[in-house]
């Protein structure tokens, strides 16, 4: 009997801690839709228009890794044609979104203002502002492009939050 009343009690505290982890992981958060609302925001921000500028958004659970760092996103672009895909991995949080998203919009603004291009002819090779680089030997936070999407990119969080 007593036995059994202890089984009962641990039980009872099992299902409560269970209760709380359940309720405490709740929240509205839904990725999907946060990155929805920052694309539109940013859109806004970077002036690239909704009917001539298109962005596909892609789910994807695989990372890259790029020179030693790992994305959390990532843009395929087709300036010519005007259409973008941002690939956004499962390591995009609540807490990161704004900035990712904004990051890869920065990368498209690049794109359709023809700041950066990739070659045609060697996918290892962008050109940045006239000048040419090797991907291969320009370890990602020293391209410039990249260095201008992270500054730029935080102007926009903070405004993002106003
Ligand atoms: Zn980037």
């Amino acid at each position: 009997m007593k036995n059994k009343n202890l089984l009962i009690i641990i039980l009872a505290i099992v299902i409560g801690l269970l209760m709380a982890i359940i309720f405490s992981t709740k929240s509205d958060f839904v990725l999907e839709d946060r990155v929805e609302e920052t694309v539109a925001d940013v859109r806004e921000l970077l002036k690239l228009p909704t009917d001539s500028v298109h962005v596909v958004i892609r789910y994807v659970d695989k990372d890259i890794t790029d020179s030693g760092v790992t994305t959390y996103a990532w843009v395929y672009g087709d300036p010519v044609n005007h259409q973008y895909v941002i690939n956004i991995t499962n390591r995009v949080t609540r807490y990161n979104v704004a900035e990712i998203v904004a990051h890869e919009m920065i990368h498209i603004k690049q794109y359709e203002e023809g700041t950066l291009k990739m070659s045609p002819d060697n996918p290892n090779v962008a050109c940045f502002k006239g000048k040419s680089y090797n991907v291969l030997f320009v370890p990602y936070r020293f391209r410039p492009w990249e260095i201008e999407a992270f500054a730029i990119s935080h102007l926009l969080e903070y405004k993002l939050k106003q």
